[in-house]
């Protein structure tokens, strides 16, 4: 379909029915074209394809027709010019940040963050020469402070996986166009239809796709949108030839999943509040930007259409008391993976954030006594009686 024609279209419609490419059968759902190769009429259009005169299929680490559908929609979704898909949330956050940095450069990034996104900035940039400061990204001067002549990037998530920390996107994007600094955002908790990043300033914004975008917890992916430019001149060339390839067999099942994403997020933000609300008076914290308690409950809300499933809460006992109420659930699952249609409930120190050590995790705010709740499409009456029930067991 002629994607001019698909930009006027509000953002549900985007969803299910942006980036669809009909074959000659005229299927409805979209195929699934499980090819690594292409065959051709004949040798010049071969040449053609290759020197980029002729569009077209050539080899599918270079592009695919399914993976290709998606990455439309995902673009039409972001507002995006572009968008290219990796095999992983990782694979989207190192090509997102390694086709664009080399040795001698800086890059700043927000301390709370996900486990790996860490590791990127702690370990893997400096053994390629390229330094990185941690900064507390919910404090605006530090941006600022953090700033030397080789900074080249900004990386954040906003919220922040575990603690929900918001980032001021406004301030930080302005901040970074000033300095001639590129920003880029881990919008993997929020997804286009709750927060659009680069409507704020930012450059690319990279998705795990494993979490809300799939929502149904089945396949592993990642994205990463941004202008054009960037997305040809800097992520292509680095992408093709190093291969983060998403099958398009995943790619068509996070294409079917996000002609749902809108209802999901909305029905989930709803009901992620309710519990919310419902837990905030028996623990010792409560942190959830959708809540006036949470620091930069205001600044969320200007950012973030809702507060998105996702959300922390404290208890005062530590370890013991966050095991004995993991240990006491019957519906909710135990589990670290966030985004699915299935209630999820984890204890970050002993999981997700378990390799940054615990002088790394005290400084994030990941205590001993932190869990995490994804919360997904049950009814909430339901949730609520299961959580009621698993915080009196563990004393709450
Ligand atoms: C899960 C997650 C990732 C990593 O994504 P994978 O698909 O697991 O590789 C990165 N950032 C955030 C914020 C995440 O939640």
């Amino acid at each position: 379909m002629d994607r001019a024609a698909t930009r006027h279209w509000r953002p549900a419609t985007r969803a299910v029915r942006g980036g669809t490419w009909r074959s000659e059968h005229g299927e409805t759902s979209e195929a699934v074209f499980l090819s690594s190769g292409f065959s051709y009429d004949d040798a010049e259009t071969v040449a053609a394809r290759f020197t980029g005169e002729a569009t077209g299929m050539t080899y599918s680490r270079l592009q695919n027709p399914t993976v290709a559908m998606l990455e439309e929609r995902i673009a039409l979704l972001e507002g995006a010019e572009a968008c290219r898909v990796q095999a992983s949330g990782m694979a989207a956050m190192t090509a997102a940040l390694l086709c664009q940095l080399s040795v001698g450069d800086h890059v700043v990034a927000a301390r709370a963050a996900f486990g790996s996104c860490r590791w990127l900035v702690d370990h893997l940039c400096p053994r390629f020469g390229i330094e990185a400061t941690v900064i507390d990204s919910a404090v605006d001067e530090e941006w600022e402070r953090a700033i030397r002549p080789n900074t080249k990037v900004f990386f954040f998530e906003t919220p922040a996986n575990p603690t929900l920390d918001v980032v001021n996107m406004q301030y930080v994007c302005d901040l970074a166009r000033a300095h001639g600094i590129v920003t880029v955002v881990d919008n993997a908790f929020a997804t286009p239809v709750l927060q659009r990043p680069l409507e704020f300033g930012a450059d690319a914004v990279a998705y795990s796709a494993t979490k809300l975008m799939d929502g149904q917890g089945r396949v592993l992916a990642g994205a990463v949108c941004g202008s054009s430019q960037f997305i040809e001149e800097k992520l292509l060339p680095f992408q093709r030839n190093t291969g983060p390839n998403l099958s398009p067999f995943s790619a068509w099942v996070v294409h079917k999943g996000l002609e749902t994403l809108h209802l999901r997020a909305r029905a989930q933000s709803e009901s992620a509040l309710a519990l919310g609300r419902f837990i905030e008076p028996r623990v010792a914290r409560m942190l959830h930007p959708g809540l006036p308690s949470h620091p930069r409950h205001e600044l969320a809300m200007r950012q973030m259409d809702a507060a998105g499933p996702i959300f922390a809460f404290e208890v005062p006992g530590g370890r013991e008391q966050a095991f004995a109420l993991l240990n006491a659930l019957e519906l909710v699952d135990i589990s670290n993976n966030i985004g699915d249609t299935r209630s999820l409930l984890c204890h970050p120190a002993s999981s997700t954030h378990a390799n940054l050590g615990a002088e790394a995790r005290e400084a994030m705010g990941v205590s001993e006594g932190l869990l995490r709740i994804n919360v997904g499409l049950e009814d909430i009456a339901d949730l609520t009686e299961d959580i009621d029930r698993a915080l009196a067991k563990a004393g709450l």
